[in-house]
C-alpha cells in the first residue's frame, strides 16, 4: 500500500515513541520530500473521536479498534506511515513492513512518567506494563517475528542507534 513503506513504533509509555517517530519523519522528509508522516494515534483517537467509551479510572478513551483501522486505511493509501501507538494486536499484519517496540528500565520509564506528572496509580501500571513485557507479548502474538524490531532506550546514544538502523532499513526497502 501506498509508495513508501510504513511502521508502527510501539512501546510503554515513556519509553521514547514520539522522540523516536518525530527524528525519523524529519530525517525521511529531508531526503522524500513529504513522503513520511508520523501518526500519533493517542491523539488522533482523541482529535476523531476513534472511540465510544470512555475509561474512567484513568480518564482516556478506550480507542475503538474498527474506526482506528479505518482511519489508517485510508492514510496508508497516500504514504509512508510512522504510527506511534501503545498497542497493535488489532491492526492486521500486512499494513507495515516493521513493528519496532521500544523497551526502557524501570527506573528510566518512571522518571520520565514522573516529570510529565503521572500520579502513582499511573506511574506503578506502566512500569508494571514493562516489567511484564505486555506490549512485546501482544506484538509477538500478532506479527511475524520477522518483522518485529526490539530496540533498548534507556540513553540518548540509544536514540540515535535507534534511528540510525530504522532509516538504514526503510531507505534499503525503497532503493
Ligand atoms: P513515549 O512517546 O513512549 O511516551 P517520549 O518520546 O515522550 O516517550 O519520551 C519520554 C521522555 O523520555 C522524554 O522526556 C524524552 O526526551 C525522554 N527519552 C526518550 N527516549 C530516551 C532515551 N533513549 N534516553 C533518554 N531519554 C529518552
Amino acid at each position: 500500500m501506498g509508495e513508501f513503506p510504513s511502521i508502527v513504533v510501539t512501546g510503554t509509555p515513556g519509553t521514547g515513541k514520539t522522540t523516536l517517530c518525530r527524528l525519523l519523519e524529519d530525517e525521511l522528509n529531508k531526503e522524500f520530500s513529504g513522503g513520511f508522516s508520523h501518526v500519533d494515534l493517542a491523539q488522533e483517537v482523541l482529535r476523531h473521536q476513534l472511540y465510544r467509551t470512555w475509561n474512567e479510572r484513568f480518564n482516556v478513551p478506550e480507542f475503538d479498534e474498527d474506526l482506528v483501522c479505518d482511519f489508517l486505511q485510508e492514510r496508508l493509501l497516500t504514504g509512508g506511515l510512522i504510527v506511534e501507538f501503545h498497542s497493535t494486536g488489532f491492526l492486521p499484519r500486512d499494513w507495515f513492513s516493521w513493528v519496532a517496540v521500544l523497551r526502557a528500565g524501570n527506573t528510566q520509564i518512571y522518571d520520565r512518567l514522573a516529570e510529565r506528572g503521572y500520579n502513582d496509580d499511573k506511574l506503578r501500571e506502566n512500569v508494571e506494563c514493562e516489567i511484564f513485557n505486555v506490549v512485546m507479548d501482544e506484538v509477538t502474538e500478532a506479527f511475524d517475528a520477522a518483522i518485529v524490531i526490539e530496540l533498548q532506550s534507556n540513553e540518548p546514544a540509544d536514540v540515535e542507534n535507534n534511528l540510525q538502523l530504522l532509516l538504514n532499513k526503510i531507505k534499503e526497502k525503497i532503493n
